[in-house]
């Protein structure tokens, strides 16, 4: 596709997210926010997106940082970034499925740039954090000039592209509980080489394991680029509730998530290919996960 140079806009950098959402009232359609634009101007530079007013949020103290509480779970600001979160040691040891997503997403550069909240309101289905949040159990805060709203990320999508995200909200943050004892989780994203690709098909899994019966007393899988949205796999998750974990229970997960996927076929992978996959990579991330809490 023929990249053309960035069309004008007018800058902002409001330092408050008031001042932020007096600009989106004030611009309204005219206007986005942007934090590491690695999406936004990009999409702009295609001519997908034509704003008149361009609004950095990163002036926004508020919205950094990672706050960790061993009761409430991690808060991670919409501004932090991919980078971040690779070194953060507290995402790396309690919340592994996310760490193991932005290990294997863009490159360095991306990475010191793009944020969470970037990649979730960018809301493509091959968004690698997507899976991740969604089996951990996360949710997102929204902050609009009618006030705040919290949305688990399993129904924060609606379509490629599309979120429950109003024109005039802010995502501030993201929260995910603090996963129990005998839990883990992982995320596999399969690519088409090692590095600096999209998903071809994602998987996140989280497990719990009753530490009395040795049984899965949890289980939450998530897919992402196999459909027009992220998504859960109930018909996996529930195969593997109440029952020991083990290959062939795992194998049977995978069926049951392929039966789910709903790809399209691109110049990346078919959608035969994809479905096929799904299957292969769920079994996996079921006895990583297992692996883990072992
Ligand atoms: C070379 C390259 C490789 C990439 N590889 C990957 C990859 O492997 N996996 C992957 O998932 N993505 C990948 N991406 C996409 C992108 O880098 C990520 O999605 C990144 O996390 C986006 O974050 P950002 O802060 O740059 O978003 P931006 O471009 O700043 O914003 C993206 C969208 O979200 C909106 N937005 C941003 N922050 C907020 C907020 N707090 N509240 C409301 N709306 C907001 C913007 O209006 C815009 O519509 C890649 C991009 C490039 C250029």
């Amino acid at each position: 596709m023929y990249i053309k140079r960035l069309p004008k806009f007018e800058y902002r950098m409001p330092t408050s997210l008031s001042e932020t959402l007096d600009l989106l009232a004030k611009y309204g359609e005219k206007a986005r926010v942007f934090a590491g634009g690695t999406d936004l101007l990009v999409s702009m530079k295609k001519r997908e997106n034509v704003p008149e007013h361009l609004i950095n949020l990163k002036g926004i103290a508020a919205l950094k940082g990672i706050h960790y509480d061993e009761k409430e779970g991690i808060r991670i600001g919409a501004l932090v970034t991919l980078g971040e979160i690779e070194h953060s040691k507290i995402v790396k040891d309690k919340f592994c499925a996310l760490w193991d997503a932005v290990n294997v997403m863009a490159s360095p550069q991306v990475r010191s740039l793009g944020t969470i909240g970037g990649n979730l309101c960018s809301a493509v289905p091959s968004a690698d954090t997507a899976p991740p949040l969604i089996a951990l159990g996360a949710s997102v805060n929204l902050t609009g000039v009618n006030g705040e709203r919290s949305v688990q990320v399993e129904n924060f999508f609606r379509g490629p592209k599309e979120s429950v995200l109003q024109r005039n909200e802010i995502l501030t943050q993201i929260l995910i509980p603090n996963p129990p004892q005998k839990s883990s989780g992982t995320y596999i994203k399969l690519m088409r080489r090692n590095a600096l690709d999209l998903a071809l098909v994602g998987v996140a899994a989280y497990l719990r394991l009753d530490p009395k019966r040795k049984v899965c007393s949890e289980a939450r899988i998530a897919l992402g680029a196999v459909a027009p949205i992220p998504m859960r796999a109930p018909m996996a998750e529930q195969i593997l509730v109440n029952q020991e974990i083990n290959e062939a229970l795992a194998v049977e997960a995978g069926k049951a998530a392929s039966t789910l996927c709903r790809p399209i076929s691109d110049i990346r992978s078919s959608l035969e290919y994809r479905c096929s996959m799904v299957e292969v990579v769920t079994k996996r991330a079921v006895m990583d996960a297992y692996r883990r809490i072992g």
